[in-house]
């Protein structure tokens, strides 16, 4: 019996894949055979960070630039979706995240895409361990910006609980890696400049804390 390629798993291997059903899932849905998702909550204070840098540079022109970017590719996933539709011969995982990206756009407004995609770099650059490789990096950007659109792709009545159920289709691996290249494309320079930027002030109000410290240590 073939057991998991991950080191220390020992579960038996499922089907044609390197890894046990557990690990390929994850795999597969997040990057990495090791990846746990980012959740909305995990991601708050980091978004709340990213509120407050936009806020304190309120006149600085790289959100306008950011919010131009963004803008300008949702029109051109708008132009793709409509080649798509009159049947131009197309990569269905391209065309799947370019339906992505006219999806998000037209549920939530510039800035959030802009706040939610600067947090996930924030974190990152705070805690580079919590993402297991740059793939899962990108299928964490990815899934966090997707969620500003509704992701249910259709309901059904459930008789026994008689309430409304939503279901929800996780995107596909080469979709996910084609959305994450686009969103990288468009927010990476600017989301690793603030988050350095941020670990810089964030060091400095720790040395400055430290050195009233040993002041005050001093203090006779
Ligand atoms: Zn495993």
């Amino acid at each position: 019996m073939k057991v998991c390629k991950l080191a220390g798993c020992g579960f038996p291997v499922s089907g044609f894949s390197g890894y046990c059903e557990p690990h390929k899932r994850r795999n597969r849905r997040h990057g990495h055979p090791e990846q746990t998702p980012v959740g909305a909550h995990e991601l708050e204070p980091f978004r709340k960070r990213a509120r407050a840098r936009i806020k304190k540079n309120r006149d600085n022109p790289t959100w306008n630039i950011l919010c131009a970017r963004w803008e300008a590719l949702i029109e051109i996933a708008k132009a793709e979706e409509t080649r798509y539709l009159t049947g131009a011969p197309h990569n269905r995982f391209a065309a799947e995240a370019w339906f992505e990206v006219v999806k998000i756009g037209a549920n939530s407004s510039s800035m959030e895409v802009i706040e939610v995609a600067l947090a996930v770099y924030l974190l990152q650059v705070e805690n580079p361990r919590r993402f297991k490789s740059d793939n899962a990096f990108g299928a964490q950007l990815a899934r966090r910006v997707r969620t500003l659109a509704p992701t249910s792709v259709g309901s059904y009545y459930d008789h026994e609980t008689r309430k409304a159920k939503s279901v929800y289709r996780d995107a596909r691996p080469k979709t996910t890696v084609i959305l994450a290249r686009i969103l990288q494309d468009t927010f990476g320079v600017a989301g690793l400049t603030v988050a350095h930027l941020e670990r810089h002030e964030m060091n400095k109000l720790r040395n400055e804390k430290q050195t009233l410290h040993d002041a005050l240590g001093e203090l006779v």
